[in-house]
């Protein structure tokens, strides 16, 4: 049989975000959604990818003359995107880093090793390993038997999902998590569709179903001003969580405010960056919109402190 691989496109190692103690945080490429306000664009194709960081071009040309298929421009040394295989051959000569390859393909025991070279510090914080994407039920069967593996081993596995995903596959992956993060991000269908290319329908089911495992659920509501931060979208969300409670003591949510950190990343992959000059809350915006939901009687737990339930 062969041996299971998954496409990461990031590992970061020492994160005190993203579940309990010090963390690894596992990227795991592609996503079903194309949600607009998304700050790893990267994460969104399954394939490998090149990005071109323009600023940090010193203007050798040796991409251009390592390209087999001629899609680098022997000028601006931008990418014809459409010629581009992804070979990677480009980055290979590109000593500036200016073109980087994301995505890389791992086996099991390849991402155990690296993420088994922390165990110590997750020994003493009480950390662990956060499967994160991308959308990591896109490769529910190498997630599966990684976190699988993990716990095994006594390493705590948290993900991070947006519940677009058939039950049947994701199964495995929530068997294997102690603790879930799950994105509830607009509760009227069609605008959900409109903001992240799919309905909400099969999400919201979904939802149901992870809150009745008894796990640790953190639903997570990635606050837009103008797009979901209205008081119809976060009594529908207060209401929502709110019955997950009854069946699940261990469920909560948490605000992720938008930020545009990944502006710049839709620059080197050549693509537009959807929410240019929107988006954001005011900090006072931001209080009354958290306030609004304590009131609907929502357990909020505070940003990137999950496991601290204020
Ligand atoms: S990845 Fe390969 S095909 Fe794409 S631009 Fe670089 S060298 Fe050319
Ligand atoms: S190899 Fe790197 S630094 Fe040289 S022209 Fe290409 S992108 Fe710029």
């Amino acid at each position: 049989m062969e041996e299971l691989k998954g496409t990461v496109f990031n590992i970061q190692k020492f994160s005190i975000t993203d579940g309990v103690g010090i963390r690894t945080l596992v990227f795991m490429k592609g996503c079903p959604l194309r949600c607009l306000w998304c700050s790893n664009p990267e994460s969104q194709k399954s394939g490998v990818e090149i990005m071109y960081v323009k600023t940090n071009c010193i203007g050798c040309g040796y991409c251009a003359s390592a390209c087999p298929q001629g899609a680098v421009d022997a000028v601006a040394f931008d990418i014809d995107r459409d010629r581009c295989i992804a070979c990677g051959d480009c980055t290979k000569r590109c000593y500036a880093n200016a073109k980087k390859i994301v995505g890389k393909q791992y086996t099991i025991h390849d991402l155990m090793e690296k993420v088994n070279k922390d165990r110590i510090f997750y020994q003493n914080s009480g950390g662990g390993v956060t499967v994160g994407g991308g959308e990591p039920l896109l490769q529910a069967a190498f997630v599966a038997e990684f976190l699988r593996e993990c716990q095994r081993v006594n390493i705590h596995t948290a993900i991070e999902t947006c519940g677009y995903c058939n039950w049947q596959s994701a199964e495995p992956v929530f068997t294997h998590t102690d603790q879930i993060f799950y994105d509830l991000k607009l509760f009227d269908s069609k605008r959900h569709k409109t903001f992240t290319g799919a309905g909400n329908e099969l999400i919201l089911e979904n939802a149901v179903k992870v809150s009745r495992l008894g796990k640790e659920t953190v639903f997570r509501v990635p606050l837009i001003k103008g797009i979901n931060d209205d008081e119809q979208n976060l009594e529908a969300t207060a209401a929502f969580v709110n019955d997950r409670a009854k069946d699940n003591p261990l469920v909560t949510l948490e605000i992720l405010p938008y930020h545009s950190y990944g502006r710049d990343k839709y620059k080197w992959l050549n693509r537009e960056y959807p929410l240019e000059g929107k988006g954001s809350l005011t900090a006072e915006e931001l209080k009354e919109k958290t306030q609004f939901l304590k009131n609907n009687g929502v357990h909020i737990v505070s940003d990137n402190e999950s496991h601290d339930v204020v």
